[in-house]
């Protein structure tokens, strides 16, 4: 896949109107549809900016949530514009409906230097449908397509990408940011190339496991998915997160890291738990020496020193997958300690994944890393070195 795409530098905006996807599928407060975080609106801030001070007439699009049938009171982006615009400072217009008459009129009317906002684009039937009708119809209000929705780039749905068959497609700084980094980590990272992977499941991680191992010089294992491994190793692993059905597979990745030459490390000791609680009684072992009844729900010290010193000298961390149970205080260290080591190397240090990144900001580290990805499902597809359809779909630089 080509990461080089033009971007809204690239082409003359002014006059323009713009037709730009952001990723405003904002958390809510499930009572009063408050909106709980405003992280996505403000990054999408700077191409905002950048549009409006080029003279363009930004028309800015997005979904929140899943409407299942058509228009959903709860899910209206209006929340979103009344954000955006103490954001901006400035007044920011809304259409009630996605390409219908209201969308219409204030489209046309748009002048220079001036945002409106469309309703949920998921309210329209054809969007996840990726439908040509809803994707011309879309068009048909712009004369230039930006995407900065990286959240979404997994998607190929009509406002991420079949929009851009019927209007001149280029990028936004956020996808520019992340192209950049994610794209050059692994097609021409700075060696060695150290991918930390983790988090709870094996299976939701093969695709890139795969991939990394063909690209990465160290692939560091943790988290739940680290007892599969152990277990395809003969190893007791009591009552931790394993999944039977993945055992060879762990067992194949084990065996194709050693046939390429790929440092495979798996931790060495662990800190279990009698049960699954943030203050469960718990107790350091040997890997593969859990006892009956107890759970692995961190990497053990030795570990954590291991892994430590496998970031010192890395030219580039991929990580993916926290080393423990985060979001219990109490085993949170692992992830907690390579955290740190990580922010005191000269490495590249890539976060993807929701939950990393979730506990990367919980536990104080964000601005210590070098880029943070904004897309949790599409960051990994990224890392499975899937085409992005919504990537794909923008111009080549
Ligand atoms: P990401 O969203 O970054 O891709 P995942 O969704 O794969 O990450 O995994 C995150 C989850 O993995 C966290 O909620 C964390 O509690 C869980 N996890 C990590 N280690 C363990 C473990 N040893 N046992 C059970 N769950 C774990
Ligand atoms: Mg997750």
């Amino acid at each position: 896949m080509n990461y080089a795409k033009k971007t809204v530098r690239d082409v003359d905006v002014t006059g323009k109107k713009v037709l730009l996807r952001c990723d405003f599928n904002v958390p809510q407060d499930k009572e009063t549809g408050a909106i709980t975080s405003d992280k996505r609106i403000v990054a999408a801030l700077p191409t905002i900016r950048y549009l409006l001070e080029h003279g363009a007439a930004v028309i800015a699009c997005s979904h929140l949530g899943k409407p299942k049938n058509g228009p959903d009171p709860k899910l209206s982006l209006e929340p979103v514009a009344v954000r955006l615009s103490e954001l901006l400072g400035q007044p920011v217009l809304f259409a009630h409906d996605v390409v219908g008459e209201d969308a219409k009129a204030k489209a046309a009317a748009l002048q220079p230097g001036q945002i409106l906002l469309l309703e949920n684009t998921r309210f329209e039937p054809g969007e996840t449908k990726d439908d040509p009708a809803l994707s011309k119809a879309l068009a048909s209000l712009a004369d230039l397509y930006v995407s900065d929705a990286f959240g979404a780039v997994h998607r190929a749905h009509a406002s991420t990408a079949g929009v851009a068959d019927y209007l001149p497609a280029v990028s936004g700084f956020l996808i520019q940011k992340e192209l950049e980094v994610l794209g050059g980590a692994i097609s021409d990272p700075k060696r060695p190339l150290v991918a930390i992977l983790g988090g709870s499941k094996v299976s939701s991680k093969i695709g890139v496991i795969n991939n990394l191992l063909e690209i990465a010089d160290t692939i560091i294992i943790g988290g739940g998915m680290a007892y599969t491994f152990s277990a395809a190793q003969g190893g007791k692993v009591g009552e931790s997160l394993l999944e039977s059905d993945w055992i060879d597979y762990s067992r194949e990745m084990i065996a194709k890291a050693a046939a390429k030459g790929v440092k495979l490390l798996l931790p060495v000791d662990t800190v279990c738990a009698d049960a699954f609680a943030p203050d469960a009684k718990s107790q350091v072992v040997k890997a593969g020496e859990i006892p009956d009844g107890w759970q692995g729900l961190d990497i053990g010290p030795e570990t954590v020193a291991l892994y430590c010193a496998a970031v010192a000298d890395a030219g580039t961390v991929i990580w993916n997958g926290p080393l423990g149970v985060f979001e219990f205080p109490a085993f949170a260290k692992g992830t907690q300690a390579v955290a740190e080591a990580l922010s005191k190397t000269s490495a590249i240090t890539i976060i993807g994944g929701g939950d990393s990144a979730a506990a990367v900001e919980q536990l104080g580290y964000a601005d210590k890393m070098t880029h943070i990805s904004t897309g949790g499902g599409a960051s990994l597809e990224f890392l499975e070195g899937k085409e992005l359809p919504g990537v794909a779909c923008l111009l080549d630089a």
